[in-house]
């Protein structure tokens, strides 16, 4: 018999398949031997705050088409701004990456190429290209014109080289101060493009900088440091947010009157922002300075460290990336989408246990007193390919969800009630014989009845109940602090109107619960387990805030999907 003919490419063989512009610009680019060189690509962060989501993207594009192509990937830091760069950021950007999974070719230093940058400077001056321009910061700012009316030249444009040169070498032997002068480049000051008059390329700043010291008092601008960074580490593709847009122009420039050979080649995609949040380093930093948060790492924020301890996984915030896609479109991504990417990564790799937030106590009437069993309950769902059990505990006295009882219930209300029957999850069935209530006409038993037949949750006269809700032996419980986490910010666009985004942020944003009651499983668990409390969310122990024998919890995301219920009706 001969073998069925498959049309089907066999899985080995199948292409690789660019999944946007950029990655199919890069498979273009390695096919043809464009560079003439191995791909490479930097991810070039400032040291002036932690990473947030933003970075998350461009950090999963650079390193990913490192990965995808075969290529390099730098960490450059570009550190060119004294003023507000530290050694801590540089350590908490690196903690990040490797959390996230990735592994960066060399750690570079835009300042450590401070010197390469001046002689490129010197390059440019014997050109005629640049210029050392002796106004103030005020008259150039001036003079640079608007969009409809062209600038006009500076006084100093015509300086001759051995002047400029001359200025140069002074400029960087200390011998003037902070804003006495200049190096500009000599374009046009009538371009069409603003950035293409005449741009500063270097001023003095006598300044300590975290890494370098005192030993330099020029410092270089990002449009000068950051096209020759690349060029001077072989970058073929820099990768970058649609704002640098109008600076791919002085880009191309620096690479043609600095001779560099097959330059690399700036290419711009949207940024990443989210609702309800800030996206951008000096804005979070606001907030942790005004005190609005607990630091970086505060659950809240959109930033890498407060995600994880929010209990967020990084295949989670991956997945989430690769979700948001990569395009010119300018867009704020829904909450929703991130949320769903997390609830999907967790529903797949947690196990499941039960954690009652707002107790009440049940007393099960014919339950012998003294008595304990231990009930095998999986740790997860059949439909997740994880196995495991862990014995939970059942007693004569129970705690169950305060929302799991009503006194008159409504017609749709399927959990307990007077004279009703409900199914304890992995338990029994139990019915509701008598409420107890306080001086104050507040429910604070209930007393109940349970069918011993039905242990592990079925009832051998196929008696039917309608709902099944958590609890957990009152006895045996651990007393925990949960930490309910909700949107930052009141509005979906905090950043977008003229107003401080202090003033929009949700005083809701955190809801501590004291008092909750949880299965004593999660006791010999170490710090930093994240878990699905049944039929209420996703939550993390915190090692920070936990304390022995009071643990706390942090919720990373409820069990509700908008996001899916949002797809399902489009
Ligand atoms: P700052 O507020 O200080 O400008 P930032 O949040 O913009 O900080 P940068 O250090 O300027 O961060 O950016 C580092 C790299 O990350 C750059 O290549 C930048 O294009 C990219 N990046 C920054 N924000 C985003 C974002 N929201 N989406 C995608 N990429 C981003
Ligand atoms: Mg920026």
């Amino acid at each position: 018999m001969s073998q069925p003919v498959s049309d089907a490419t066999p899985p080995d063989a199948a292409p690789v398949r660019a999944r946007d512009f950029i990655r199919e610009m890069v498979a273009e680019d390695v096919a043809a031997e464009r560079f003439g060189r191995q791909i490479a690509t930097r991810f070039p962060p400032e040291p002036n705050g932690y990473p947030h989501l933003g970075h998350v993207k461009s950090i999963c594009l650079n390193f990913g088409i490192k990965e995808e192509f075969s290529g390099r990937c730098n960490l450059r830091f570009d550190d060119t701004n004294p003023e507000t760069e530290d050694i801590k950021y540089v350590e908490a950007i690196k903690n990040d990456i490797r959390w996230l999974g990735f592994q960066w070719d060399e750690e570079l230093y835009a300042s450590d190429y401070f010197g390469k940058l001046y002689e490129f400077a010197e390059l440019l001056v014997r050109k005629g290209s640049a210029y050392v321009d002796s106004q103030t910061s005020e008259q150039i700012r001036e003079a640079r014109g608007t969009v409809m009316v062209p600038g006009t030249n500076s006084p100093y444009r015509d300086r001759s080289v051995d002047e400029n040169l001359d200025l140069l070498r002074r400029m960087r032997a200390g011998e003037f101060p902070d804003g006495a002068h200049v190096l500009r480049a000599k374009i046009d000051m009538a371009h069409a493009n603003m950035v293409m008059r005449d741009p500063v390329l270097l001023r003095i700043r006598h300044a300590h900088h975290y890494r370098q010291g005192d030993a330099w008092c020029l410092y270089p601008l990002y449009d000068f440091a950051h096209p020759l960074s690349d060029a001077i580490e072989n970058i073929t593709h820099s990768l970058c947010t649609l704002e640098f847009k109008d600076n791919n122009d002085i880009y191309r420039w620096l690479m043609r009157e600095c001779g560099i050979e097959r330059p690399p080649e700036q290419t711009e995609f949207s940024r990443l922002d989210l609702e309800y949040t800030v996206m951008s380093k000096r804005k979070l930093l606001r907030l942790v300075n005004a005190g609005v948060v607990e630091g970086w790492d505060d659950p809240r924020m959109p930033t890498v460290s407060g995600l994880r301890r929010r209990g967020v996984t990084p295949e989670g915030l991956r997945d989430f990336v690769t979700t948001a896609g990569v395009s010119r479109k300018p867009q704020r991504t829904e909450l929703a989408t991130l949320e769903h990417a997390i609830r999907n990564d967790l529903n797949m790799r947690v196990p499941r246990v039960m954690c009652v937030v707002r107790p009440l106590k049940v007393v099960i009437t014919n339950y012998p007193e003294g008595q304990v069993e231990q009930l095998d309950a999986p740790s997860y769902p059949h439909d997740v390919p994880k196995t495991g059990s862990r014995p939970v505990p059942f007693s004569r006295e129970l705690f169950i969800e305060r929302d799991d009882f009503m006194e008159n219930p409504p017609k749709k209300f399927f959990r307990l009630a007077p004279g009703r029957e409900v199914r304890l999850r992995y338990g029994y069935f139990i019915t509701c014989q008598e409420v107890v209530k306080n001086s104050a006409g507040e429910v604070v038993e209930l007393r109940c009845t349970y069918d011993p037949a039905t242990r592990g949750g079925d009832s051998p006269d196929g008696r039917k109940v309608q709902g099944t809700i958590h609890w957990v032996s009152a006895p045996h419980a651990l007393d925990v602090t949960l930490r309910l986490y909700d949107k930052l910010f009141t509005v979906p666009e905090p950043d977008a109107g003229e107003g401080d985004v202090l003033e929009l942020v949700n005083p809701e944003s955190l809801t501590i619960v004291r008092g909750a009651k949880i299965e004593p499983s999660v006791g010999k668990d170490p710090l930093g387990s994240r878990y699905q409390f049944e039929r209420t969310a996703y939550f993390i122990s915190d090692p920070l805030e936990s304390k022995p024998g009071a643990l706390v919890f942090n919720r990373t995301v409820t069990l509700r999907d908008s996001w899916a219920k949002a797809q399902a009706q489009k």
